[in-house]
C-alpha cells in the first residue's frame, strides 16, 4: 500500500499529444519499442525548407532509431508560391507548415533560426552581415545545446562551390557552433535554461559531382544506403522519404519514390575521426545513462515479449520501466523517454483522448463548451481520476474504472480570461522584422510553430502509477466530404479591421474610396472605426460607430481619401475603439488542403501611393500571363485599360486595337501560346506597337522572345541599393512622361532584377548600368531596340516585386517604358 501511494506522488508526467491522432498500430509500436532501446540524436543542419535531405531523415529515424532533428535556417519566405497569392511572411507560415507534415511522414523533428529568407544571396559573407552573424550562432548554439545531437550532418559543404550565399552560410555556422556548443564562454547567457554539449563529429552529406570537382575520390568517404528496405512499413526508406518531399507542395517538390540502393557519402569536417560509421564509437544504448540497468532489462524484456495481436499484454513491463526511468538522474533522458514510452502505452491499451469544441476562433472575454471524452479501447484498469481544461475553474474529479470501448465525456464551459494573449505565429507577433525575426523569449528561438492555447489533462492511475495525458482543445466538425475536419483553437482579438486592397494608388490627387470591413468574434460589441494616416491626406468620414450583436458578423465601410499637399506615399492604418481597448489588428487564414489551416493578426494597415500624371499615355494594354503577378491590377488601379491574356490567341487584327503589349515573368519559360503567337507580336511592333518583355530564366524558352540577338544569363542584382547608373538621360524612356533620376531608384525592395542578358545585338541601346558589391558593371537591365515603326524592350528589373510593394520610382519607370511611342 505505501509502494502505491509512493507512486503516485513521485511520478506525474506529462505526454503531449502533436494533434489528435489514432494510437500507433502493432508494426508501429514495434519500432518504437526498438527506439526506447536506442539513445542517439543527430541534427541536420541546410538553409530552407526543401534543402534537407529527406532520405537521410528517414533513415536514421525508422532504421536506426534514433533522435532525428533538422535545423532550417529559414522558413522560405523569399521564394515563389506555386499553389496560391501568398508571398513573404505568410508563404513562410505555409512553408514551415509543410514542413511540420514532411516531418510527420519522415519521423524527424523541426528546428527553425530567426533568419528571414531575404531571397538570393550571392555570397555567405552577404548573407551574415544581414542576419547578423552573432545572432545566428546563438541559434544554432542554442538548438544544439537543446537538442544534444551526437553527430551533425550538414547538406552543404562550408566553403560553398558556388550555390547560393544562405546554403553556404548555414555549413559556416554550423561548422563553428560545433565548437562552440561546448564552450562555457560561448552564448552564456544560454546556460540558465540549458546546458554545454558537445557533440562528437561533424559531416557534409555530399553529392558526387561536387566530390569530383574537389578531387575527392567517393570511395574514401563514409558510404550509407538510403534504399533498404524496412519489413515492418512495407517500404523502402527512399519511398518514404519522397512522400515526405511531396509536402513541399508550394515550390511543386512533388518526388516519386525510389526502389533501388542508393547511397549518400560523408565527408567528415570536424570531431573524432571516425572510418565507417558516423556514430562510430558511441554507445547508442542505455549503458550511456548511469544506474539504467533495470530500464534497460525491462525494455528489453517488453520487446522480446511484444505480441502483434495482443499489444496489451507488455503493459506491466513498461509500466514497471516508466516507474524505473523516473528514478534516474538524467533529466534530459528521462523526459524523452518518458514521452516515448507513454506513446507505446498509449497505443498498447488503445487510449484515446479528445477536447474538442465548436469554435475555432476565441477572443478574450468570451465563453464557449468544451467537450471532453476518454476511452480505453482494451481490457488494461485504467482508473479516470480527473479532467481538467485549460480556464475551467475546477478539476471535473471522476475516479471511474474504465471499461473497454465505454467512453467518458464531460462537458464544460470555460472563459477565456481579458488578458489572455493573442495566439498566431509567435515570430511574427512583433512585425516589423527585417532579414531576422524579432523573437523576445529565448525559450521560443527554434521551435518551428507557436504552442496551442488551450489543453486539457486527463489525470489517470494504471497498476498504482499516475500518468497524464495531455490533448491540445481542437475545433472539431465533420465535412460532408473530407469527413472529421480539425483545426487549432486560436485566440483572437474582439474584433479585427481589413483594408479591400494593400496598395491603394491615387493618380493626379483625384479621390480615392477605401473600403475596410470589420469583423467581430465576440458578442454585444460597441465601437468605432478610424482611419489613421500621415500628415496631408483627408480621409472622410472621420470615423464610423458600428456594432455587432453576434460573433462572425461582418460590416463594411467606405472612406474616401484624397492629398492635401506634395505627400506621394503613405501608410494606412485602422483602428478599433472598444470601450477604451484599441485593436489595431486585422486576421489573414491560410488554408491548403496538406497544412493545418492557419491563423495570422498582422497589423491591419495598407499603402496608399500618389503619382502626379498629366501627360499622354497608352489607352489599351494587353498583358500576357506568365507564372503569375499581380502587375495587370495595379495598373488598372491607375486608370489603365488592360486586357489579360493567358492561354487565348492573339492574331495582328486582334493587336490593331492596342498600343502597348507586356509579358509577363518567365512567360516565355511557361506560356505555350507564345510559340505560336510571336510572329503576330513582333508583327505589332513592326506596325508601331511597343513590346516590353520582363524577365525569363535560362530554362527552356518556348520561343526566342528578341527580334534580334539577345542572350539571357545568370546575371542578376540581388543588393536592392546598388547604385544605377543612368547610361543615357537623353532618351526618351529616361524622360516621357517622367525624368528619370537616380533618386527614383530608392527603396527598392528585396532586388534589382534577375538573368538579365549579357550579350545583345547593337541595335539595342543599354540605359542602365547597375551591380552588386565587388562584381563588374552589368548593362544589361533594361534593352531597348527599335524594330520596324515600334518598340521592343527586354528588361530584368524585378518591377513584379517593385510595384506591389508600392515604389514610386519603379511606377515612373515602368509607364516610361509603356510611353515609348507616345507622340508628345
Ligand atoms: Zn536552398
Amino acid at each position: 500500500m505505501f509502494k502505491r501511494i509512493l507512486y503516485l506522488l513521485i511520478i506525474s508526467t506529462t505526454f503531449i499529444f502533436a494533434q489528435p491522432i489514432e494510437s500507433l498500430n502493432s508494426s508501429e509500436i514495434k519500432l518504437a519499442l526498438k527506439r526506447l532501446n536506442t539513445l542517439g540524436t543527430v541534427l541536420y543542419v541546410a538553409a530552407h525548407p526543401d534543402d534537407e535531405n529527406t532520405a537521410f531523415l528517414t533513415y536514421f529515424n525508422y532504421a536506426k532509431h534514433l533522435r532525428t532533428g533538422y535545423l532550417s535556417f529559414t522558413r522560405g519566405d523569399g521564394g515563389q508560391n506555386l499553389i496560391g497569392e501568398e508571398q513573404g511572411d505568410m508563404l513562410g507560415v505555409i512553408r514551415t507548415q509543410e514542413l511540420l507534415q514532411a516531418r510527420n511522414i519522415d519521423g524527424a523533428e523541426q528546428f527553425f533560426s530567426r533568419a528571414v529568407d531575404f531571397g538570393y544571396s550571392k555570397t555567405p559573407e552577404e548573407t551574415l552581415e544581414k542576419w547578423g552573424k552573432g545572432e545566428m550562432l546563438s541559434d544554432i548554439v542554442w538548438v544544439i545545446r537543446k537538442f544534444r545531437p551526437d553527430v551533425i550532418v550538414t547538406r552543404f559543404p562550408p566553403n560553398g562551390l558556388g550555390t547560393h550565399g544562405h546554403h553556404t552560410a548555414s555549413a559556416i555556422l554550423a561548422l563553428e557552433a560545433f565548437n562552440l556548443a561546448g564552450d562555457p564562454n560561448a552564448f552564456p547567457e544560454q546556460l540558465k535554461y540549458v546546458e554545454l554539449w558537445q557533440p562528437k563529429r561533424i559531416f557534409w552529406n555530399a553529392w558526387t559531382p561536387a566530390l569530383t570537382s574537389m578531387g575527392i575520390s567517393s570511395d574514401t568517404l563514409i558510404k550509407i544506403n538510403f534504399g533498404e528496405y524496412n519489413n515492418l512499413l512495407g517500404r523502402s526508406y527512399t519511398e518514404i522519404s519522397a512522400e515526405s518531399r511531396t509536402m513541399h507542395k508550394s515550390q511543386g517538390f512533388g518526388a516519386s519514390g525510389r526502389r533501388e540502393n542508393l547511397y549518400n557519402y560523408f565527408l567528415q569536417l570536424d570531431g573524432e575521426p571516425a572510418n565507417d560509421n558516423l556514430f562510430e564509437g558511441i554507445d547508442l544504448s542505455w549503458n550511456r545513462i548511469k544506474d539504467s540497468k533495470s530500464v534497460s532489462e525491462l525494455l528489453m524484456q517488453a520487446e522480446v515479449d511484444f505480441d502483434f495481436e495482443n499489444p496489451a499484454k507488455v503493459i506491466p513491463l513498461l509500466i514497471k520501466a516508466y516507474t524505473e526511468l523516473q528514478k534516474l538522474e538524467d533529466k534530459n533522458w528521462i523526459d524523452i523517454k518518458s514521452a516515448e514510452l507513454l506513446k507505446v502505452i498509449q497505443s498498447c491499451a488503445g487510449v484515446w483522448a479528445e477536447a474538442v469544441t465548436d469554435e475555432n476562433l476565441l477572443s478574450p472575454g468570451s465563453e464557449v463548451n468544451v467537450n471532453a471524452g476518454f476511452v480505453v479501447r482494451s481490457d488494461v484498469p485504467f482508473v479516470l481520476k480527473s479532467i481538467r481544461i485549460d480556464y475551467q475553474k475546477n478539476d471535473s474529479t471522476l475516479n471511474t474504472h474504465l471499461v473497454n470501448g465505454e467512453m467518458i465525456f464531460i462537458d464544460r464551459i470555460i472563459s477565456i480570461p481579458e488578458n489572455a494573449k493573442y495566439s498566431q505565429p509567435y515570430w511574427l507577433e512583433e512585425g516589423n522584422h527585417k532579414d531576422i525575426y524579432i523573437v523576445n523569449d529565448q525559450n521560443l528561438i527554434g521551435q518551428p510553430k507557436t504552442d496551442y492555447p488551450i489543453y486539457a489533462t486527463f489525470t489517470t492511475e494504471l497498476f498504482g502509477t499516475e500518468i497524464n495525458f495531455r490533448t491540445p482543445v481542437f475545433y472539431r466538425n465533420n465535412d460532408p466530404v473530407e469527413g472529421e475536419v480539425y483545426k487549432r483553437v486560436e485566440i483572437v482579438p474582439e474584433a479585427v479591421a481589413s483594408f479591400d486592397k494593400e496598395l491603394y494608388l491615387v493618380k493626379n490627387g483625384e479621390e480615392k474610396e477605401i473600403s475596410v470591413t470589420v469583423r467581430s468574434f465576440k458578442g454585444n460589441l460597441n465601437g468605432k472605426l478610424q482611419l489613421q494616416t500621415e500628415q496631408g491626406w483627408n480621409i472622410s468620414p472621420a470615423f464610423y460607430d458600428f456594432s455587432f450583436t453576434g460573433q462572425n458578423q461582418e460590416q463594411e465601410f467606405k472612406f474616401k481619401i484624397n492629398s492635401t499637399n506634395k505627400n506621394v506615399s503613405s501608410n494606412l492604418r485602422a483602428q478599433l475603439d472598444i470601450q477604451g481597448k484599441k485593436l489595431t489588428k486585422s486576421l489573414v487564414t491560410i488554408i491548403y488542403p496538406h497544412i493545418q489551416p492557419q491563423t495570422v493578426l498582422p497589423e491591419a494597415s495598407a499603402k496608399i501611393l500618389k503619382l502626379d500624371l498629366h501627360q499622354k499615355t497608352p489607352n489599351k494594354i494587353v498583358y500576357i500571363m506568365g507564372s503569375g503577378d499581380k502587375i495587370p491590377d495595379l495598373l488598372r488601379d491607375l486608370g489603365f485599360s488592360v486586357d489579360v491574356y493567358t492561354n487565348e490567341s492573339l492574331t495582328t487584327e486582334q493587336l490593331q486595337n492596342y498600343e502597348v503589349v507586356i509579358t509577363g515573368i518567365r512567360a516565355y519559360n511557361t506560356n505555350q501560346r507564345l510559340s505560336a503567337d510571336q510572329n503576330h507580336l513582333l508583327k505589332f511592333v513592326e506596325n508601331g506597337g511597343t513590346l516590353v518583355v520582363q524577365y525569363n530564366t535560362l530554362g527552356d524558352l518556348v520561343t526566342d522572345p528578341s527580334p534580334y540577338l539577345l542572350k539571357i544569363s545568370r546575371d542578376r542584382v540581388t543588393e536592392e541599393n546598388s547604385p544605377v547608373t543612368i547610361l543615357n538621360q537623353e532618351h526618351k524612356v529616361m524622360k516621357y512622361p517622367y525624368i528619370i533620376s537616380t533618386d527614383d531608384f530608392e527603396g527598392w525592395v528585396q532586388e534589382r532584377g534577375l538573368y538579365f542578358p549579357n550579350e545583345w545585338d547593337e541595335k539595342f541601346v543599354p540605359l542602365l548600368e547597375l551591380n552588386d558589391k565587388g562584381e563588374d558593371p552589368k548593362k544589361g537591365s533594361l534593352l531597348i531596340a527599335k524594330y520596324g515603326e515600334g518598340t521592343f524592350i527586354y528588361t530584368g528589373l524585378s518591377f513584379f516585386r517593385q510595384l506591389p510593394a508600392g515604389v514610386e520610382g519603379a511606377y515612373k519607370l515602368f509607364i516610361n517604358l509603356l510611353s515609348a511611342e507616345i507622340n508628345e
